[in-house]
């Protein structure tokens, strides 16, 4: 018997499938990454999350000075049991074109890498450190990159879930106010920039591409600069499919896509429909634009 959630992954893989045949050796891929992925969240549910003392007035002053809830925060991560699923992890993707650069990873981790120091850094979405890590270890930084954030992501986007879910839960609260208030284009939980924004009728919702929160930014402009003006525009590359769109920004040479979806995306399918829309990124790839690496966050001196 599957999981509702379970069922929906299935359910849209099958979808995606029928559209895309030529997907077909890659949603296989994502079944076997994301259904690990569903595993691990009914892991931490059933074994309870990390402790986080974090006081709703402490999280909106660090969210109004732009700072997203978990960053830099001491949480205390179950370090074995996730050391077991990056190694999990690493072997699932030692297969097909990814197979040596896996495995040479997996050898690692019995030797110059420590999986506790990939952990750490992932989850404190330094990627700067992962990439140190696998230079060290002479591995693959986007391969480990993305074993990492496999590894982490159910644990990022269940504390997520637990400090935003009280907010909107507690309307009126400095912290529901700061959330509500949050304007900006990379994540207020974890400091990530979206996957893919939703569009909706209340505007567009932008997508964490790791925890999977979702929020919306004021007006309209490029999500990674905030430029607004004439350089920054929306284009419908494929006339059949007006519910797929793209960003582009001429300020930072930035993509962004967007997608009428027939419900928000929920973790952990953001990972299929970044996949089912990958024709977007080609031609935006085409068109010499990119996406950034994740957002410099600098804390302000303490004041007084
Ligand atoms: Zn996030
Ligand atoms: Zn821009």
């Amino acid at each position: 018997m599957l999981s509702p959630l379970s069922q929906r992954l299935h359910d849209r893989l099958l979808e995606i499938h029928a559209d895309r045949p030529d997907l077909a050796a890659a949603l296989d891929l994502q079944r076997n990454l994301l259904s690990r992925e569903l595993e691990l969240l009914e892991m931490f549910l059933a074994g309870g999350l990390p402790r986080l003392s974090l006081p709703g007035r402490y999280l909106a002053t660090k969210l109004r000075d732009g700072i997203p809830a978990l960053f830099s925060e001491p949480v205390p991560l179950p370090q074995h049991l996730l050391t077991l699923a990056l190694r999990d992890f690493c072997g699932r993707l030692a297969t097909g074109r990814t197979e040596a650069s896996a495995r040479a990873i997996q050898t690692a981790f019995d030797g110059p890498l420590p999986p506790a120091a990939v952990i750490s850094a992932c989850f404190g979405r330094d990627q700067t450190q992962v990439r140190a890590l696998a230079q060290h270890a002479s591995v693959a930084p986007d391969l480990l990159w993305l074993i990492a954030e496999l590894t982490v992501a159910p644990l990022a986007h269940l504390l997520q879930r637990q400090l935003f879910e009280g907010a909107s839960a507690a309307p009126g609260t400095p912290l529901a106010e700061a959330v509500a208030q949050w304007d900006r284009g990379f994540c207020p939980a974890c400091g990530s920039w979206p996957a893919l924004l939703e569009a909706g009728e209340a505007g567009h919702t932008l997508r964490c591409s790791f925890c999977a929160l979702g929020w919306v930014m004021a007006s309209y402009r490029c999500i990674y600069c905030g430029n607004d003006g004439e350089s920054f525009l929306t284009a419908r590359p494929d006339p059949e499919h007006p519910g797929r769109r793209l960003q582009f920004c001429g300020e930072c040479g930035g993509y962004a896509k967007v997608l009428d979806l027939a419900r928000p995306t929920e973790f952990p399918l953001v990972a299929i429909e970044d996949l089912a829309s990958l024709d977007l990124d080609m031609m935006a790839i085409e068109r010499q634009y990119g996406r950034p690496a994740l957002p410099t966050i600098t804390r302000r001196p303490a004041r007084g």
